[in-house]
């Protein structure tokens, strides 16, 4: 029996009070079960090591969230050599088959989506809008890359000639590593992982070490399911250590790599060395980072511009790879611009994200925080002018203020570098066309957008605007699985689109079949 045909997973309305009560439920339940130890998965068996790995808090860095067994350079490789082993009979499993497997774990995580909620609330700091919104991207991926997988299996369609029968399947690679963020802890994880596995390969799952927990929920999902032993490994620690064991190793085929250009462009090398006893040259997708920027033109309406740019750059903490770090501004508007993002910023609440008030949660970790707080300092050595924010907000976890700094040059660090944090930089321009030039002006070409009512002005960007994911009058954030296929050019990635058609061709290759007939 096909599916019904795809459509997005609303997101929760919390101004019912049966939802809110359903969250406040699912975040006293999934509070009793913090800090419990997690091993890892091998082949369906569950292996402790003495090295732990610790996943906190943010909003209470005291609150340990899980404990999980890190592997070591051996067991990096048993997951690897297991996940190639059980290759040998998933790969001959029905695309049918496989697909159920993603309906099933939809379905459980729709039934369970306040539980997947708490856990991104807890480990990662997410509001509760930011958390359903995050797992129903997750159950989207499912729903969607299951329906693609149905489609790539039909009979596909090649030219014809007398005398053959010809035939084109599309075939998995084999044994991929993936490496998800821990931003879209579910999401990503999820849809990388059900991507792999669903076109037939077997993964070693190598979680974020800032969120652990998360995707021990989804794993565990997976195997609820009934999803065979093997066919993903789960597999925690630290990407330093055993992630570079788990891309360099000959029997890995493809890499699925989403987070920062650093370590992407340091996959990326590892994975071009051909190993000794290695077969094939290892394919790597990588997605990467951003410095997305909004291009505010003078005809345009400056309080929907202020909205979506505020909304865009301070949703999450501003730790979305599609977030706006920068708003380029005419210099006939920017002034009243400035004023109205101000206020804006101004009035969002930061605080404990299980709160349901609370619109800006904590950045995920001391490291980031610093970091940040780093950048904020560098911002104003070259020339920055403080207009919101600016300081570690007050309270004991990782929390920065949403900050807004006024009079960035175009060329100055917090204008080039990805920040990852509530951090916004205004940028003034002559006109509308500077303004492009100035968007374009990073290594990265992740999202980005213009606000204008002049028509000419916007269909000139969407040929200029270098960049995958580009909008018009709108926020910049928020990609709808199917609906907003996802991914950057340049440093922001292998040009790959999440949530789209040409995605899971990444995780198959093709075979033609000809025979002679009469
Ligand atoms: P990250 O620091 O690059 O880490 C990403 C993953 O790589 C983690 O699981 C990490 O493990 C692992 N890793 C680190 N070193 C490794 C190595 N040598 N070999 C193999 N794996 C290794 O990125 P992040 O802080 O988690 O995520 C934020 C970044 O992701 C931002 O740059 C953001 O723009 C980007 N992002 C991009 C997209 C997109 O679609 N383009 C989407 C979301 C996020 P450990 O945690 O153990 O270090
Ligand atoms: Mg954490």
């Amino acid at each position: 029996m096909s599916p019904a045909p795809y459509k997005n997973e609303p997101l929760t309305d919390y101004t019912k009070p049966a939802n809110r009560k359903a969250m406040q439920t699912a975040l006293a339940t999934v509070a009793q079960e913090l800090g419990r130890e997690y091993p890892l998965v091998i082949g369906g068996e569950e292996i402790t090591t003495p090295d732990k790995l610790y996943s906190y808090n943010p909003s209470r860095p005291s609150e340990v969230i899980g404990v999980f067994s890190k592997a070591t350079p051996e067991l990096a490789v048993r997951a690897i050599e297991t996940a190639a082993k059980k290759f040998e009979d998933w790969k001959y499993v029905a695309p049918a088959k496989r697909a159920d497997y993603l309906f099933k774990a939809a379905k459980l995580m729709r039934k369970r989506k306040f539980e997947f909620c708490a856990a991104l609330t807890y480990e990662v700091g997410k509001s509760w809008g930011e958390a359903d919104a995050d797992t129903a991207e997750a159950i989207d991926f499912l729903e969607y890359y299951g329906r693609e997988m149905l489609r790539y299996a039909q009979k596909q369609p090649i030219v014809k000639i007398k005398g053959e029968k010809n035939e084109l399947v599309y075939i998995p690679l084999g044994v991929g590593v993936v490496v998800p963020p821990w931003n879209f802890a579910l999401a990503i994880l999820a849809g990388m992982t059900a991507a792999a596995v669903v076109a037939g390969n077997t993964v070693v799952l190598k979680p974020s070490s800032d969120s652990p927990y998360t995707g021990a929920k989804f794993f565990n999902l997976m195997r609820e399911v009934g999803l065979p032993a093997g066919v993903i490994n789960f597999v925690p620690g630290s990407g330093a250590a055993v992630g570079d064991i788990l891309v360099a190793h000959p029997l890995t085929r493809f890499v699925s790599f989403t987070g920062s250009k650093e370590v992407g462009i340091h996959i990326n090398e590892l994975a071009a060395k051909v190993q000794p006893g290695q077969k094939w040259l290892k394919r790597v997708v990588a997605e990467m980072g951003g410095k997305d920027g909004i291009v505010v033109d003078d005809q345009c309406d400056l309080d929907g511009a202020a909205a979506a740019t505020v909304a865009s750059a301070f949703g999450f903490q501003g730790q979305k790879c599609s977030a706006a770090s920068r708003a380029i501004v005419c210099e006939k508007v920017y002034d009243k611009f400035v004023a109205k993002v101000v206020e804006r910023t101004k009035a969002l609440t930061v605080g404990d994200p299980a709160d349901q008030s609370t619109y800006m949660g904590p950045v995920v970790n001391k490291g980031s925080m610093d970091k940040i707080l780093q950048y904020i300092e560098t911002g104003v050595k070259e020339g920055g002018r403080i207009v919101a924010g600016g300081a570690r907000a007050d309270s004991d976890g990782w929390f920065v203020a949403p900050t807004v700094i006024a009079d960035v040059k175009p060329s100055d660090t917090i204008a080039l570098e990805e920040i990852f944090g509530p951090v916004l930089a205004i940028i003034k321009v002559k006109n509308f066309d500077e303004g492009l030039d100035v968007a374009n002006n990073t290594e990265f070409g992740l999202t980005g957008g213009v606000w204008t009512k002049n028509k000419k002005k916007a269909e000139k960007a969407k040929q200029h605007f270098h960049v995958g994911n580009f909008y018009i009058n709108r926020k910049i954030t928020g990609a709808f699985v199917g609906v907003h296929p996802f991914g950057g050019f340049n440093m922001s990635g292998t040009d790959s689109k999440a949530g789209g058609r040409d995605y899971l061709l990444l995780f198959m290759q093709a075979k033609l079949m000809s025979e002679k007939i009469k």
